[in-house]
């Protein structure tokens, strides 16, 4: 009916129906998808003759993007209304895909039957069963895809990465990837920012400057970012299809915002701290009566390394809470207002997952943070296997309900009885996973990069008993940075010295870190601390800050 429809209109076009409708025997949701193939400088005109048809835009906060859109409409038949949504897809793109999965789903009753299965347990479970079905399904469906020849093609080398961001995390993220025969371009506001010495181009801009995003695009196989403070009107318009970008917008969207990843948290399962979303003063009153000090004041938006939230430990503490909320506010912004917890530790896990789905997690890491900044990681974690697995598995069971490609970091906190609380989720490599670099088989920079190019990912184990990391804090007033230690600090075999090359030194800067082998995590701290408390700044005059030297 809807193929005529559109046949009249347009007889160059050809109307497919994919999705569970289009198979006999599979429950689904009543949603009737059909898909269209065109030449990409098309889509405009063919959206505009839907929209004629009376096809309407895709409603909601996450449209498929104009490069490849989806306009819904709806057709009454035997008295009732199905939904219809309608993909327009780029020639070349994932539509070819679609009809071998479904002509398969016709021509093998077993297929058949266990798609139904996977979906019927996913409509019937509790939250957390769904999820985990979820899951499964997301791998049942790629392993398919795969069996039918539709692989997604691997990124190799020397194909160039793009990075949003060339701080220390794009500096070894460019480490890895150049190691691996990649070229990388980096996006960073500053031409002397730390990945600058290790990237074949850094295109200056900020992380909204759209045209600056545009020429780093510009001969990319890939991109990814190094944090997610990158803007997400950005991502989404380099997702066109044209360069992949890896993680995708989804993933920025629910992590770069507290609120909406609290919200994704709890419809997934995870626990979380007892949180209010509050805007007004008012809100805030009746969220410390409903959830009692002690709590914390987020920022939705923008915060790292503890900034831009307070504590609110009694009533001396809410004025500063106010004034933060009152800025907020005047931003636009909701803030996230959560209970404290007491935890017995913070732990980190760290997964990948790639193109195909699989996943693959990290050793847990145990943390220890200082006003907010992290200052120690070492694993392993000293935890139960079972918290390890739980960890791991609560993880990438994330990871594939965001449809992340690349590493997904889970900040958790231990509590006293032995369970899991999310603090915070990073869709990317993670200050907690330096001690991998060396302490890993594979470290967690080469991991991701594998994730995004589609390359097999590697093993996760330890190498050592144990691996301890020390991050190197600026101390003192704001100055050029020149470092002072590094031979004594490397007098013991088994450090190693990560510095990061950054022009400034100030008060609590990550400049770098230094990470131990042992056999034990605790051996390995005991090491790497020994180091780190060598390693100092030179001040003004050409002395040294660093206590351990002065003396
Ligand atoms: P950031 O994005 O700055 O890392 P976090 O939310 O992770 O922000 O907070 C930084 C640190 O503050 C955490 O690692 C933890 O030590 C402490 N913290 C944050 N929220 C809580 C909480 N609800 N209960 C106890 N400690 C917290
Ligand atoms: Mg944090």
């Amino acid at each position: 009916m809807v193929s005529a429809l559109v046949r009249d209109r347009r007889p160059d076009l050809i109307v497919e129906h994919i999705g569970s409708t289009a198979v006999p025997g599979l429950p689904g949701k009543g949603i009737i998808d059909l898909s269209i193939e065109a030449d990409p400088g098309e889509i405009a005109g063919i959206v505009e003759s839907l929209y004629e048809l009376g096809f309407q835009p895709q409603p909601g906060p996450d449209p498929w993007p104009p490069t490849r859109p989806m306009v819904v409409g709806a057709i009454q038949a035997q008295g009732d209304e199905f939904r219809i949504h309608l993909h327009v897809q780029p020639t070349g793109g994932d539509m070819a895909r679609d009809l071998a999965f479904r002509d398969a789903l016709r021509a093998d009753p077993e297929l058949t039957r266990q798609y139904a299965e996977l979906k019927t347990q996913i409509t019937g479970g509790s939250t957390v069963d769904g999820f985990r079905y979820t899951h499964s399904k997301t791998t049942w469906i790629l392993g398919v895809y795969k069996k039918l020849g539709f692989r997604t093609p691997a990124i190799l080398p020397p194909a160039t990465i793009g990075i949003l961001g060339g701080g220390q995390l794009g500096r070894m993220l460019a480490l890895a990837a150049r190691s691996l025969g990649y070229r990388i371009r980096v996006l960073d506001p500053d031409p002397a920012c730390p990945a600058a010495p290790v990237a074949d181009h850094v295109e200056i801009g900020t992380y909204d400057d759209l045209d600056a995003a545009r020429r780093l695009a510009a001969g990319c196989a890939v991109i990814t970012y190094e944090l997610e403070h990158v803007s997400l009107e950005l991502v989404k318009a380099l997702d066109t299809g044209a360069v992949a970008i890896r993680p995708g917008p989804y993933a920025l969207k629910l992590t770069q915002d507290r609120l909406a990843e609290r919200r994704f948290l709890e419809a997934n399962g995870a626990a979380v701290a007892d949180w209010r979303e509050v805007v007004t003063r008012e809100d805030l009153s009746e969220g410390i009566a409903a959830l009692g000090m002690p709590l914390r004041l987020k920022a939705s938006i923008g915060g790292y390394d503890g900034r831009s939230q307070v504590r609110i430990g009694d009533d001396a503490d809410l004025e500063p809470a106010r004034a933060l909320l009152a800025r907020e506010a005047a931003a636009g912004r909701p803030m996230l207002l959560e209970r404290e917890l007491p935890f017995e530790a913070e732990l980190s896990v760290i997964v990948a997952r790639g193109v195909d789905g699989i996943t693959a997690g990290f050793p847990v890491a145990r943390n220890v943070h200082d006003q907010g900044i992290l200052v120690e990681s070492s694993a392993p974690a000293g935890i139960p296997a079972a918290t390890t697995d739980f960890a791991i598995s609560l993880a990438s069971d994330l990871a594939t309900g965001m449809g992340m490609v690349g590493l997904l970091t889970a900040e958790l906190f231990l509590m006293p009885d032995g369970s899991l609380v999310v603090n915070e989720l990073a869709p990317r490599v993670h200050n907690s996973g330096h001690w991998t670099i060396e302490g890993a088989i594979t470290s967690q920079f080469e991991q991701h990069v594998r994730a995004i190019c589609g390359l097999p990912l590697g093993a996760t184990g330890l190498r050592a008993g144990g691996a301890a990391t020390v991050n190197l804090l600026g101390s003192g007033a704001d100055r050029p940075a020149s470092i002072r230690g590094v031979d004594r600090a490397l007098e013991a075999p088994d450090i190693h010295l990560h510095a990061y090359d950054k022009r400034r030194v100030f008060e609590r800067r990550k400049m770098g870190h230094v990470t131990a082998l042992g056999e034990s995590a605790g051996s390995a701290m005991e090491e790497a601390r020994e180091a780190a408390a060598r390693i100092g700044w030179a001040d003004d005059t050409g002395g040294s800050t660093d206590a351990g030297e002065a003396g």
